[in-house]
């Protein structure tokens, strides 16, 4: 069996967009591999949150991934802050990781763009911490989105040193998962091609936004004055309404809308309305299992402990067996 490995940023609540380019795949991947899924909060550190924020982001995350049908007992669901042994391959690996390939990173580079008052070692070396969280388990698949290939490579780079530099043939060469048809990408609310927290709220549905919610941010939605001419192509803001429609709504519901935008008769705040309504119908089991979670203290706290111990066994055996491979010996 393969073993499959995946973290998700810890950056509280999940979105449409994560569930269906991520979760809603690892659900279907932990029937038939050997997977680890984490909640990535040490990652999240190279953006300094708040103590008070931490845990409670943590939490959101876990709860949103059981609600969405990970389940504990097929795959190993666990913190990552919960394995010291992450952190002592991230050590490991950055001693043989070089500046310059560090600062190549296109993701780096984008951060020096976004956010140049804080850059940090952290974020320099956050494809050595992706790189730990996938080798730590001897990983041969990481189901990654576009966004991450160039880390996975960067992690291929780094496995592929050790071996070399050691003369072992210890990492396999992880590769990524193909979803093939199953990778889609779910349009942002606000006219934007991808919805993501990091374009602000009213772009994103979570899971666990309440009906109210919905309704508010999917009225609000970018559209345009509204065709004028049949066959006119659509603006980027309508298309993603569309787009959405066609995940969420029936067949019927999308043709009548598309017919008419084609007739030029379409009213958006219709259509808005009824998008919502479709979107609240999808979510609400959703909702109804991440309220149960949320109150379940008790069963949160064994999971992730459960979570932690079977990620641990994985990693402490691959730390011991890197130790010996490096050369420290007990005295
Ligand atoms: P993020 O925390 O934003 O990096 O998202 C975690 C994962 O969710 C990504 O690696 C993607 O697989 C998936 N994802 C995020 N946003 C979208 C989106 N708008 N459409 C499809 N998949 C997404």
């Amino acid at each position: 069996m393969d073993i499959v490995v995946s973290g998700i940023r810890s950056t509280g609540n999940l979105h449409l967009g994560n569930y269906f380019g991520a979760l809603r795949n690892f659900v279907k991947m932990q029937e038939t591999n050997t997977c680890f899924f984490f909640i990535a909060d040490y990652h999240s550190l190279t953006t300094h949150p708040h103590p008070d924020d931490l845990h409670g982001n943590v939490k959101k995350a876990l709860v949103d991934f059981l609600a969405s049908g990970l389940n504990p007992e097929k795959a190993t669901l666990y913190i990552q802050s919960d394995l010291p042994e992450v952190a002592e391959l991230y050590l490991l690996l950055n001693m043989n990781a070089y500046l310059g390939e560090l600062e190549r990173c296109t993701s780096f580079k984008e951060k020096i763009r976004t956010q140049p008052e804080n850059i940090n070692a952290g974020l320099l070396t956050y494809p050595t911490l992706m790189a730990a969280d996938i080798i730590l388990h001897r990983a041969h698949k990481v189901p990654v989105g576009k966004d991450q290939e160039q880390h996975l490579e960067m992690t291929r780079t780094f496995a592929n040193r050790f071996n070399r530099i050691y003369g072992v043939d210890y990492f396999p060469e992880p590769v990524a998962f193909n979803f093939g048809e199953d990778l889609i990408k779910i349009p942002g609310l606000d006219g934007s091609m991808k919805m993501s927290k990091s374009e602000g709220d009213m772009n994103a549905i979570y899971l666990a936004d309440s009906p109210e919610v919905i309704r508010k941010k999917v009225m609000r939605a970018v559209t345009d004055t509204g065709p004028t001419a049949p066959g006119q192509p659509r603006s980027q803001g309508v298309e993603n309404l569309f787009s959405l429609m066609k995940i969420m709504s029936t067949p019927e519901t999308l043709s009548y809308f598309e017919e008419a935008y084609q007739q030029c008769t379409i009213r958006y705040g219709d259509m808005k309305k009824q998008l919502a309504e479709d979107v609240i119908r999808f979510t609400a089991p959703f909702t109804a299992r991440i309220n149960q979670l949320q109150a379940d203290a008790p069963y949160l706290s064994r999971v992730v402990k459960q979570g932690a111990d079977k990620a641990r066994e994985s990693a402490a055996k691959t730390i011991h067996e890197v130790r010996e491979i490096i050369g420290f010996k007990k005295f």
